[in-house]
């Protein structure tokens, strides 16, 4: 290929509005350009209603979603309908890493509970970076005299081992009367808890292990 033809190839590029949203969507996560594009041009195939559909939901999205500033889950009250439900067991508090853990414990129909999102977790050998997640916000909790009992449902992976055993330690540390359970043996390593079905997920907080 000579030099006059590698110029055109590398001079193409979209119009400004398509390379705006292309990369728009490459920030989302596992979107790469191959898949950006795709969305791209499924949009303006589909058509201005479809389009106008998509932009109202976004909008209604960022004006009505909030954080829950007890649970730190998204929703449209703070605090949201979990926390605010008085009938909930107050001394049972689960801890998960995302918002999307939620649904997928509440289809149990096992856990009557508190949660408290991490937003994250800690990666192996980050441990000096724990404030970059939720836990000063359950610290103060451990303290609180009302809960009994802290499950860690993180996901079964490195990231969510460090951080229940850097939790293990911090409860024990703050507040020792708190029992500490884990998730049931049986979950497949490696695992994330939005993948597990519900009758493996439901027996594995019914079965429940203290540490
Ligand atoms: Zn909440």
């Amino acid at each position: 290929m000579d030099i006059g033809i590698w110029a055109l190839v590398i001079s193409f590029m979209y119009s400004k509005s398509i390379q705006n949203l292309i990369d728009a969507f490459r920030k989302l996560p596992s979107v790469g350009q191959r898949t950006a594009e795709r969305f791209v041009f499924y949009l303006l195939k589909s058509g201005k209603k479809e389009v106008g559909e998509i932009t109202l939901s976004l909008k209604e999205l960022i004006d009505n979603v909030k954080s829950c500033e007890t649970c730190w889950d998204f929703s449209d009250h703070n605090p949201c309908a979990i926390c605010n439900n008085k009938t909930r067991d107050q001394s049972l508090l689960c801890v998960i890493s995302e918002p999307q853990d939620i649904p997928v414990i509440e289809r149990t129909d096992i856990y009557n509970g508190l949660y408290h999102v991490l937003r994250g977790a800690i990666e192996p050998g980050a441990e000096e970076e724990w404030e970059k997640i939720k836990l000063k916000e359950l610290f103060k909790k451990i303290r609180n005299k009302e809960i009994k009992e802290i499950i860690l449902a993180l996901n079964l992976d490195l990231s969510g081992e460090t951080t229940m055993l850097f939790l293990e330690k911090k409860i024990k540390e703050l507040n020792p009367e708190i029992k500490i359970t884990r998730l049931a043996r049986g979950l497949p390593m490696g695992s994330d808890l939005q993948y597990v079905d519900e009758i493996t997920l439901g027996s594995a907080i019914k079965n429940r292990i203290g540490r």
